[in-house]
């Protein structure tokens, strides 16, 4: 049993098939659409250069009872059952896959023309709003916010971001790199405003805490996500702070039997020594093999899940790709100019690469990941060289 039909739980039983699971996958979706992929939503989609994002999985001829519509509210471990709207179903193992639900500015639920940016039919709704070249306030200049303004401008719409944070990507990268993406956003007619708190929305305009206010055909607000997990409050399944459900380095939660993959778990990573939680695409692919593995091998234990998180945004005519894991206290490593188009980041814990940003340089990206996969200590006067292939910079 799979609760929930985003990438992750798709992909869990497309692995489980592949890896020899003969008994029954069911995989409940609480959205009404065939699953689909996140990532063209904010970009191709908006835009109306595609319809949608399903994925080409034959769910029946891979023996895949999918269900959509169907929530799940609540899980009685004791007795192996979930609560659905439909009634109670039985499992012998399950997998948890609700992803994530973007975080809401308090008080704007329900305000008509203020939106988020997560589902497909939330992409639907913002179609218009491109179209008709609507003024549009997007609060928070966060990858979702980055990406947004992108597709808005393409369309024409004046574009106005507000980020309470004193630059873009606050969250992600340190001030000195996100220093130079806040250019782009000028550099494609959108305006930035940091420093910049929003303290009240209501349809048409936003009051910022300066006192100014923005008049707004729209409002998209990309403040962040958290873990689809409050059906699983009070069921004894243990959860972090961050409320996403933990798990061992299988991905197996605290209960037996039950795992859990994608945006709404977080795992212990050896690599980088601390728990993480990704909210990334490419973690909601690979940890699924993981899962399937674990669970076809039952007590023979199978793979440790450790990988390097990986993903890609696009933004502002750039394509900016990111590896690895750093901490504030990691050194930074220029290679090329960051005022130019193509440029990255490198992040060394005592000589060795541990993380890597590539901003128009996939071929950093890719090298790069393959370094730190294997812990390779870079030649820093070399590393610096991007004339120099990042393969061969290391001692
Ligand atoms: C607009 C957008 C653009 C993105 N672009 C990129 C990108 O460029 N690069 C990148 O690396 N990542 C990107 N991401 C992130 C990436 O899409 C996510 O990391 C990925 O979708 C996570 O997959 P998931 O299956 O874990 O969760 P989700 O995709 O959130 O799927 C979970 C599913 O579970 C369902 N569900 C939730 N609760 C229940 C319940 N109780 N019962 C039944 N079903 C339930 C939900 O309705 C949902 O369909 C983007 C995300 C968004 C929203």
């Amino acid at each position: 049993m799979i609760v929930g039909a985003g990438v992750a739980g798709v992909q869990t039983a497309v692995a489980l098939r592949e890896q020899g699971w003969t008994g029954a996958i069911t995989l409940l979706g609480a959205e009404p659409h065939q699953p689909y992929d996140r990532p063209p939503l904010s970009k191709a989609v908006l835009l109306g250069k595609s319809e949608g994002s399903a994925f080409e999985v034959d769910f029946d001829s891979l023996g895949i009872d999918l269900r959509l519509g169907r929530e799940v509210t609540g899980l009685r471990p004791e007795e192996r059952v979930l609560d659905t709207a439909d009634g109670p179903e039985p499992y012998d193992r399950l997998v948890i896959a609700t992803g994530a639900e973007p975080v809401v500015l308090p008080g704007t639920e329900g305000i008509p023309g203020v939106h988020l940016l997560r589902t497909l039919d939330d992409a639907t709704r913002l179609r218009p709003v491109l179209a008709d070249q609507h003024d549009v306030v997007v609060v928070g200049a966060g990858w979702i916010g980055a990406e947004f303004a992108t597709a808005a401008r393409e369309a024409g719409c004046k574009v106005t971001v507000v980020e309470a944070a004193d630059r873009p990507l606050a969250g992600a990268l340190p001030a000195e790199v996100a220093a130079h993406m806040v250019g782009w956003y000028a550099d494609c007619g959108a305006e930035l405003l940091t420093g910049a708190r929003v303290v009240s929305l209501s349809e048409g305009a936003v009051l910022l805490d300066d006192g100014t206010r923005l008049t707004a055909g729209a409002v998209v607000v990309g403040i962040g996500a958290r873990p689809s997990t409050d059906w699983l409050a009070g069921t004894g399944i243990e959860l972090a702070a961050d409320r996403s459900v933990v798990t061992d380095e299988r991905l197996r939660t605290s209960l037996p039997d039950i795992y859990a993959v994608g945006d709404c778990a977080s795992f212990p990573s050896a690599r980088y020594a601390e728990r993480l939680l990704v909210h990334h695409w490419d973690n909601a692919l690979q940890g699924p093999r993981t899962v399937a593995a674990n669970i076809v091998r039952g007590e023979a234990e199978g793979p440790l899940y450790d990988p390097v998180p990986y993903f890609w945004s696009e933004q502002f005519g750039r394509f900016v790709q990111y590896a690895g894991h750093h901490a504030a206290a990691d050194e930074l490593l220029w290679r090329g100019d960051p005022a130019t188009a193509a440029w990255s980041v490198c992040w060394l814990r005592q000589g060795v690469l541990v993380a890597l940003l590539a901003v128009g340089r996939p071929r950093d990206l890719a090298q790069g990941r393959k370094l730190i996969e294997r812990g390779a200590r870079l030649d820093q006067r070399q590393a610096a060289d991007p004339s120099v292939p990042l393969k061969s910079a290391t001692v």
